[in-house]
């Protein structure tokens, strides 16, 4: 098992006579760079593979690529991994020799994260963020940082499960990474079926850092009260988010179950399709409802189910691996996939089914151990999906495009794809 180091343990100060790289030039990367600033540890580079980063400098340090940090002298570089993408990052850094690899977890832990980022050097970050939306990519990238820890241990501890609770939307994105551009006929998640889901899912896990509750936009289903009221209840649970596109603002029971404490509503601004932004927020702060907000205008190209493509098993893995919705775990109509477009591909009949990239929660003859066990496996256990021979995947490379295109209407499937299982 690949095994990294957290900072305050294991860097000794004195390894001055080496190179020190930050990994990942984003936000969690520029507030390692000032936490490691108050341990008088100065950095040589940041590495990224973000080619539209590389050759920049922020505050003098140059951004490389990966090929140049693997000419480094693999005993004397000090890498700090400050990226989500442990899994695609650490294999190719301890396969080439590299061992001096942090996490930053510690690092990061007793700092004031909040002055800490009024202090970065904003260049070639996409936008500020607000401090809840900080402390959430904190979160996540300290779960990323566990996942080898915890199946040493032997727990199921989940980052994140996607609650799909309508396939409708009040948007008709031509681009849309979640695939609702396809459906013709939308349907809201049957609420039985989909509660009866998560108390099993809950009852075999050991905790979960988020629910992430979606569609379409969650607010086209009329009870989606009902189900966040009962997701609030998981003890297991620490967080409950919801996300919109501000196209309306919610009344009644829909708008009074995002006062729990353990929600936060994720307002998506895509400009002048999200008209009710705005009033939202003001609704937000009047009622005392936790929210997050992005102005989203570009986006990457990944949301087209793609003909078959006959990529080889380490095409695969790599397309898996780079990509960053590969952890999403997605709940839908009972079944749990990997990710959201695995999801729909599958439910729209565009994607063959294949059993094994899905947990089915609707088949009352598997016993919670079982279940338990296809859930770690389904989390834990893949190398890549059936539905990635028809996604062009989501890492640095994808192509940003305009945000929110609208369509007129759903957009065909060509269906009879050369349809088959890898
Ligand atoms: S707002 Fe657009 S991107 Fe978001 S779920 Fe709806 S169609 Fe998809
Ligand atoms: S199908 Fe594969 S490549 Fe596409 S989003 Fe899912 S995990 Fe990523």
């Amino acid at each position: 098992m690949l095994q990294f180091a957290d900072f305050q343990n294991s860097y000794k100060p004195n390894q001055k006579d080496g190179k020190i790289v930050i990994f990942g030039a984003g936000t969690i990367g520029r507030l390692t760079q000032l936490a490691l600033k108050d341990h008088d540890i100065q950095i040589d580079y940041f590495c990224d593979s973000d080619k539209r980063k590389q050759k920049y400098k922020i505050e003098d340090k140059l951004i490389i690529s990966p090929e140049e940090l693997y000419k480094f002298d693999n005993r004397k570089t000090y890498i700090f991994l400050a990226n989500q993408y442990f899994t695609a990052i650490l294999p190719d850094l301890f396969g080439k020799g590299f061992n001096n690899i942090f996490k930053v977890t510690d690092l990061l832990e007793n700092k004031n994260l909040n002055q800490l980022y009024e202090k970065i050097d904003m260049k070639l970050l996409f936008g500020k963020l607000q401090s809840l939306k900080l402390q959430r990519n904190i979160g996540f990238y300290n779960e990323m940082g566990r996942k080898e820890d915890y199946t040493r241990d032997g727990k199921l501890n989940l980052k994140t499960i996607d609650v799909q609770v309508t396939e409708k939307c009040s948007l008709k994105c031509k681009d849309c990474s979640n695939l609702m551009q396809y459906y013709e006929k939308p349907i809201d998640s049957e609420l039985n079926l989909l509660l009866k889901s998560i108390d099993k899912i809950m009852s075999c896990i050991d905790s979960l850092e988020e629910f992430r509750v979606l569609g379409g936009d969650p607010f086209m289903n009329k009870e989606l009260y009902k189900i966040v009221n009962k997701l609030v209840n998981y003890e297991k649970c620490k967080k409950v988010v919801v996300y919109t596109n501000a196209k309306f603002v919610p009344k009644g029971e829909n708008l009074n179950c995002l006062k729990n404490k353990k929600v936060v509503l994720d307002i998506t601004d895509y400009g002048k399709h999200s008209w009710a932004a705005a009033q939202f927020i003001e609704v937000a702060k009047k009622e005392n409802i936790a929210y997050t907000t992005f102005r989203c205008s570009t986006w990457q190209d990944c949301g087209r189910i793609m003909p078959y493509s006959n990529k080889s098993e380490n095409e695969l893995e790599h397309l898996f691996s780079n990509c960053c919705n590969s952890d999403l775990v997605s709940l839908l109509h009972g079944k749990l996939y990997r990710c959201p477009f695995s999801a729909n591909g599958v439910n729209l009949k565009a994607i063959p089914q294949n059993k094994k990239d899905e947990v089915d929660l609707t088949d009352d003859n598997i016993g919670l151990d079982e279940l338990r066990e296809q859930i770690n496996k389904l989390c834990f256990g893949k190398k890549y999906l059936t539905a990635c021979s028809y996604c062009n995947g989501r890492d640095y490379n994808s192509v940003n495009i305009p945000s929110a295109v609208q369509s007129k209407k759903p957009l065909k499937l060509e269906l009879g794809l050369d349809a088959k299982i890898k």
